[in-house]
């Protein structure tokens, strides 16, 4: 089997990558086995990739730690930062690519997969500005002493990324990791493993040293395991969910501790209340819910509307569902594909069932779509107690539930009722309503009269059970350095 084979997508044709990328060659994995990454719209394989196992993650973890100590260490900031800029520009020329890719593999609308390749070099591009600016502080202590800090590269990096946002969790893992001078070991999702492939022939063309990046595609159970109890990775960074987020923190615990940083799942909340401009409003709630087909950690699930707009609310909400184009990613006006896989369809349809079983009312969808492809009409319930299954758990899919408030204290209570806190949301044309509703919310990022807007410049991560650490913007720098102090005796000696 060769290492690249042609693919034909409805957009482009292209040269795929399908081996292993380890110290800058495209390898077969050491058991010599493969797996078919399946297309969610015609439920069809599209190819097989070699499958990395325990073997080659020990392979790519000598590779990493020799360019860690090598050709990275002697790079100059600088020069670090132009290649991620490179990197960048890269992504742009390529994004026509790089979009056919994501909808073929993740059937994201490829419209919106555009939109990803744009922040996603949008990220890279941000984080190789911040190459040459790192750097830590002179700390006077007396006069005798002399105390600097360094922010030195955390080492090996493991990255064990999602399928909902291919592209882009490689951008926010890679863009950091590599500007503090780090090199990286990761790990794609397997039911979305193309995207970061072809990323990595762009690694090539940008300059980026064998060694730095090592791409692996795998399952969780072995590969991504492996990389969690590595004893020569120092540093994981995972986003998934948060069951196998706990797992990853295990392993860390009973390897060689190495730093952890997740980003996990989430059930948030987005509260309407009776002076939102409610059109704006309903135009952000079913962008908060129903964009990346509800794929999105940050999925505002849990709705929750003032009693004076909510009948309104419900039939004017329904009706703006009505409109969201639901089918071929690759045609041009679809704003819903399909859910990513056979796994994930029969998960969300096991959900709304429960929605149904325990008495919960569906307003709209709460079916199939179509016969072909996975996927599932844009589903909103009401009448759903706090107790329902279908309120409690992440459900990852076009679902979301409606629920009536009266007064404020009881919309901040209702949010915060869940383990997670990734993010929130507040629609009012009050500016103190929304100062102090964001206050009390426990998420990590509070929308106000908006949801789902991402920045590279924004951090971004959870609170409670939706993760540890912040990804994005000058936080997550400190993800990936280690802070050593240097203090220079001026003096004599002590005795
Ligand atoms: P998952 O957490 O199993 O997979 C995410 C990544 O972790 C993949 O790369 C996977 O191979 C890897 N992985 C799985 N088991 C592992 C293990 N034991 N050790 C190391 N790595 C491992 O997620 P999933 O099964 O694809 O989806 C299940 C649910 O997770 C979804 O329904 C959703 O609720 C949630 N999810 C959240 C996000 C997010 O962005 N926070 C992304 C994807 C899925």
């Amino acid at each position: 089997m060769s290492l690249t084979t042609k693919i034909e997508t409805p957009s482009v044709t292209y040269e795929q990558p399908i081996g292993l990328y380890i110290d800058g060659q495209w390898v077969k994995g050491k058991e010599g086995k493969t797996f078919e990454t399946i297309n969610p719209t015609n439920e069809k394989p599209i190819v097989a990739v070699h499958e990395a196992g325990p073997d080659d993650v020990d392979i790519a973890v000598s590779a990493a730690r020799k360019a860690l100590n090598g050709v990275w260490a002697e790079t100059l900031p600088s020069a670090r930062g132009q290649m991620l800029m490179k990197l960048a520009d890269l992504f742009d020329e390529h994004v026509d690519t790089l979009a056919a890719i994501e909808s073929l593999d993740n059937g994201k609308a490829l419209s919106m997969a555009k939109v990803d390749v744009g922040l996603s070099s949008g990220c890279l591009r941000y984080y190789g500005g911040w190459a040459d600016k790192i750097h830590g502080k002179v700390i006077d202590t007396d006069p005798e002493t002399f105390n600097y800090t360094r922010h030195e590269p955390v080492g090996v990096c493991g990255q064990i990324i999602p399928w909902n946002f291919p592209l882009l969790m490689w951008a926010w893992k890679i863009g950091p990791a590599l500007a503090t001078g780090n090199t990286v070991v990761l790990k794609t999702a397997e039911q979305t493993p193309l995207s970061a492939l072809y990323a990595a022939t762009l690694c090539e063309k940008a300059g980026i040293p064998a060694g730095v990046v090592n791409i692996l595609s795998g399952f969780g159970k072995t590969a991504g395991a492996a990389i969690a109890s590595h004893m020569g990775i120092d540093k994981v960074a995972f986003t998934g969910s948060t069951v196998v987020g706990r797992t990853i923190l295990q392993a860390a615990a009973k390897s060689n501790l190495k730093k952890v940083t997740l980003e996990l799942g989430g059930k948030s909340p987005n509260i309407v209340f009776n002076d939102a401009n409610i059109e704006d409003a309903i135009s952000w709630v079913n962008f908060g819910i129903f964009f990346n087909h509800g794929q999105c950690c940050s999925a505002g699930s849990r709705i929750y509307v003032q009693e004076g707009i909510y009948d309104e609310f419900i039939e004017k909400f329904k009706a703006r569902t009505a409109k969201n184009v639901v089918g071929d990613p690759f045609a041009k006006d679809t704003f819903q594909g399909p859910q990513v896989s056979q796994l994930q369809y029969d998960r969300i349809m096991a959900y709304i069932k429960a929605g149904k079983d325990a008495g919960a009312k569906v307003e709209t969808g709460g079916e199939r779509h179509g016969d072909k492809g996975y996927f599932i009409q844009p589903t909103i319930f009401s009448g759903v107690s706090d107790d329902m299954k279908i309120m409690q758990e992440e459900i990852f899919g076009p679902v979301c539930s409606i629920s009536k408030f009266k007064t404020e204290d009881e919309a901040i209570k209702a949010g915060n009722e869940t383990t997670y806190g990734l993010a929130a949301a507040v629609h009012t044309t009050d500016l103190n309503t929304a100062i102090r509703v964001s206050n009390k919310l426990k998420a990590g990022t509070v929308w106000v009269n908006s949801y789902n807007l991402l920045s590279h410049q924004v951090p971004f991560g959870g609170f409670k059970e939706s993760g540890i650490g912040r990804e994005l913007g000058k936080y997550a720098l400190a993800n990936y350095t280690q802070v050593k102090s240097v203090r220079m005796r001026l003096g004599s000696a002590l005795f």
